[in-house]
């Protein structure tokens, strides 16, 4: 992957890790280990192109209910 070279946000470092990010889409919450920039100071992450195009069709997945293929890992809830 091409790395930023810098936080678009703040100017900060960045540093290449794997995060854990969470889609919602309708109801349905996925959460996806993934690559990404990430600002050493204020913690903006920067994902790849074709990742975000993932997390979309992710997100579409989620959202159609079409989620066969992903491992159901537990409930989730919203506190008012
Ligand atoms: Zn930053």
């Amino acid at each position: 992957m091409i790395p930023f070279p810098k936080c678009p946000v703040c100017g900060g470092e960045v540093r290449t890790k794997i995060v854990e990010k969470l889609i919602r889409g309708g109801v349905n919450m996925a959460s996806v280990k993934v690559e990404a920039d990430v600002c050493l100071k204020c913690g903006e992450r920067m994902y790849q192109k074709e990742d975000i195009v993932r997390f979309e069709m992710i997100r579409e997945n989620l959202i159609r209910e079409d989620v066969n293929s992903y491992l159901e890992i537990g409930r989730s809830y919203q506190i008012a």
